[in-house]
């Protein structure tokens, strides 16, 4: 037998799968999916199995094969899934290697080594793996069986044993001497020891009451369309994809659960895909309790032992649902029936680091192989969704998108109250709060009923902004938000490198480019002082509960603020953007944005596709019970297209003034943007290899007018942990392919050692 197998040595230069032979002894364990032991070129390297044959590989002597040297972890992944990162590692311009680490076993690590000369080889890394468990039960034998008087010990062991059958480690750490004991009465035949396999992080409880929703007696309209949808794209089998388009609380999550129960009635799986941070106790509880231990939880906050044991309840068979963040697209699903990402819109599906893939796309790859379907839903769709959707087909599958304008039963959305804060201001009012959302506030206070503020936490980048007209100075060459260096005094634009002097408020000398003012200030405020201004303005007896960063460092922290917010009779939950998402409290009345447009100013195309979605995902907070529903959003920005679409339940006020800029300007959906970033210490040798990438890319593109290169210029972020950073943007047509053409101009310059360069195909962080 022969193993085609890809080197885990991520560089360029090794790329492709090279030929081994398989001595007999290993034949049965050598499948695609594992890891090996291989020699190479006079040394020893890891490698996966990507193909196996019987018959001789093509143009090599067989003799000259060297042989697999040992298995070192079984088969992680399937044929389908090569295929897959194969499309991933061109798409994503990234080593085979890189885009085939996602598919192993959650703790794996690559380096090899053995405990001593001669000793076998091992996987080392974090030690995760399968955890047996000795448990002790009493056996048919025990009733005839009665311990010597002096055997004290052996009568309390049965005594423990009475009522089930308990772990032996337990056991020891209540009863010293208990093992020994055991030991004797299994000799006797009165117990029984078996090893169980223990299976962790299937233990997740809460006391959320939404997470035990039970089954709606009938389906909405709406909800009996998605289904129907979903059905015909799975019947097709060949990777249609269907956008779930429903206003947040239309019961999205209950198609999910629907959709997937058909699939599993005829003996397929689903994969489900949750933004990381939404991925609480509550949305788990949700699918739990419709299918039980059929599904696996996969997410980044349980330990590396749980995270292996809820993948390997995978690869046995034991669970068809896999609930879990970006990285459940790779578990070890065997027939996948369907795949769902829920809020398609959400940017963390895309990964930062390689390979830099957006599970949306590698998704709809993995559905178009193994012919199932693939449904997006969302409240808020992405613009490439709904560009896809109208266009009706995209990568030679079909795009349907469903609507669900409505929320079941007597839910209505809640009424949405712009304040523009230029005219707070002007009328005296120097407070975070306006005076609409203070009376709001006092009114929940006096009702006793619970309210969630939420403050729109920019990126790292700082701004300035006139507190009297709401101007935010722009780059006249590139119009994005010029960034506030306190320290040098100055603005900078980001994109084009140019800078301004500039002093802020209260320096005497500022002055507004708009109007004047010299209320140009920095621009943000914390949680912290938005919950201390709260403790003054409100009653002692509401709680007030904050929920950021800092807040929710440790695990479970997430969880415990919710329940405690679940569990008032009357609060305010204060928090940065991880509370818009997926929260669920029908006793919620009133939903406070503090400050709208910040994320309007970040120097990127989708600072306004941002902000819409944040609004509306917050806005759908209020207003899920009987209670209707207010929110109010504070903003300098009343008349933006995002605000306004928001006020009005009305998206396409904002789509489509959006999607005319983006045509326009040549964006995404319209464009492909691939965002080429090089970074190292010694600054001028980051600068010559990124203009030499930069070089060979025009040279190899004259002629094609319609790619364009912009660049190089220095990163926002320009310089990180002592290493600079410069970018050079890549704009090609929707059908173009720039990963292969990017990778081969970045193989075409030597690149000095301690100089990275990282291609980021449709990249959404520009900074
Ligand atoms: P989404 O995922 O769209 O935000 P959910 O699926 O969480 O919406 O549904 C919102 C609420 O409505 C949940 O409490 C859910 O149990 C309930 N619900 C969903 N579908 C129905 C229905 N057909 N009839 C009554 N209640 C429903
Ligand atoms: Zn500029
Ligand atoms: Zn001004």
């Amino acid at each position: 037998m022969f193993a085609g197998v890809v080197l885990d040595i991520p560089t360029r230069a090794l790329e492709g799968a090279f030929d081994y032979a398989v001595p007999p002894a290993l034949e049965a364990t050598c499948m695609v999916g594992a890891t090996v032991l291989v020699p190479f070129s006079h040394r020893r390297a890891v490698g996966y199995v990507v193909r196996t044959s019987e018959r001789e590989p093509e143009g090599v002597d067989p003799r000259k094969l060297k042989p697999v040297e040992e298995v070192l972890a079984p088969s992680a992944f399937d044929e389908v899934a090569v295929r897959v990162a194969a499309w991933m590692a061109r798409e994503y311009a990234c080593p085979l290697c890189d885009a085939l680490r996602p598919f192993l076993a959650p703790g794996q690590s690559v380096r090899v080594t053995r405990d001593s000369e001669g000793a076998p080889w091992h996987l080392a890394g974090e030690k995760v793996g399968p955890v047996d468990e000795r448990w002790v039960s009493l056996a048919e034998g025990a009733a005839g069986f009665t311990p010597r008087a002096n055997a004290t010990r052996q009568r309390e062991v049965l005594e423990a044993l009475s009522s089930g059958p308990v772990r032996m480690a337990e056991l020891s750490a209540t009863m010293p001497g208990s093992a020994s004991a055991v030991a004797a009465l299994e000799r006797h035949g009165a117990v029984r020891v078996e090893l169980r396999r223990r299976v962790r992080g299937a233990d997740e409880t809460t006391t959320l009451s939404s997470a035990r929703a039970k089954r709606p007696d009938r389906l909405t309209d709406g909800q009996v369309e998605a289904l129907d949808a979903i059905r015909d794209a799975c019947e097709a089998g060949r990777g249609d994809v269907v956008v779930v388009d429903g206003v947040t609380g239309s019961g999205k999550t209950e198609v999910y659960l629907d959709a997937i129960e058909r699939v599993r009635a005829q003996g397929r799986g689903a994969l489900v895909l949750v933004p990381e941070i939404s991925l609480t106790a509550q949305t788990v509880g949700r699918f739990r309790s419709r299918f039980g231990d059929d599904v696996a939880i996969l997410h980044s906050r349980l330990s590396a032992g749980e995270r292996f044991d809820q993948w390997d309840l995978v690869r046995r068979g034991e669970a068809h649902v896999v609930v879990g963040a970006r990285s459940a697209l790779f578990a070890p699903l065997r027939d996948v029936g369907l795949v769902i990402i829920d809020e398609e819109h959400e940017w963390t599906y895309k990964q930062e680091s390689a390979p830099r893939y957006h599970a949306r796309e590698v998704a709809a790859r993995l559905a178009a192989e193994r012919g199932c379907a693939l449904v997006l839903g969302s409240a808020t769709p992405s613009l490439e969704a709904l560009e896809r959707c109208r266009e009706g087909s995209w990568g030679g599958v079909r795009w349907t998108r469903v609507r669900m304008p409505e929320r079941p039963g007597s839910a209505r959305l809640p009424s949405v109250r712009v304040v523009d804060m230029t005219q707070q201001f002007a009328g005296g009012n120097r407070s975070i709060f306006s005076a609409p959302l203070t009376e709001a506030l006092q009114d929940v206070a006096e009702k006793r009923q619970k309210a969630v503020l939420m403050l729109n936490r920019r990126g790292f980048a700082n701004f300035l902004m006139c507190r009297e007209c709401g101007a935010v100075p722009e780059c006249p060459h590139c119009s994005t938000a010029l960034t506030y260096h306190e320290r040098t005094h100055s603005l900078v634009c980001h994109t084009c490198g140019r800078s301004w002097p500039q002093r802020a408020y209260p320096d005497p000398s500022t002055r507004c480019p708009n109007c004047g003012s010299r209320y140009l200030a920095a621009f943000g405020v914390g949680t912290q002082r938005v919950e201390d201004e709260l403790r003054m303005l409100l009653p002692e007896d509401v709680e007030v509960i904050r929920m950021d960063a800092d807040t929710t460092r440790g695990k479970g922290d997430h969880q415990r603020l919710l329940e405690r917010f679940d569990a008032a009779e009357c609060a305010v939950l204060v928090g940065t953007q991880m509370i818009a998402k997926g929260l669920d409290f029908p006793e919620v009345t009133l939903v406070g944005v503090v400050n709208a447009d910040t994320t309007l100013k970040l120097p990127d195309f989708r600072a306004a596709e941002r902000t819409y979605d944040l609004l509306e995902q917050v806005a759908g907070r209020a207003g899920r019970g009987e209670e209707p529903g207010q929110v109010i959003v504070q903003t300098y920005w009343a008349t933006h297209p995002a605000v306004v679409a928001v006020a009005r339940h009305e998206r396409s006020i904002f789509v489509d003034a959006e999607l005319a800029e983006r045509r326009e300007g040549g964006y995404p959906p319209f464009s492909r943007l691939t965002n080429v970033i090089c970074w190292g210490r010694d600054a001028r040798a980051v600068r010559e290899v990124l203009d030499a990438v930069a070089a060979e890319l025009r040279r190899r593109l004259a002629g094609a007018g319609d790619w364009e290169v912009l660049g190089p210029t220095d990163c926002l972020k320009a310089k990180v942990k002592d290493r600079v950073r410069r970018h050079l943007l890549v704009k090609s047509p929707v059908a173009s392919e720039p990963g292969p053409l990017l990778d081969a101009c970045v193989r075409a310059v030597r690149v000095p050692r301690g100089v990275n360069v990282a291609i980021d195909v449709d990249a959404y962080d520009m900074m």
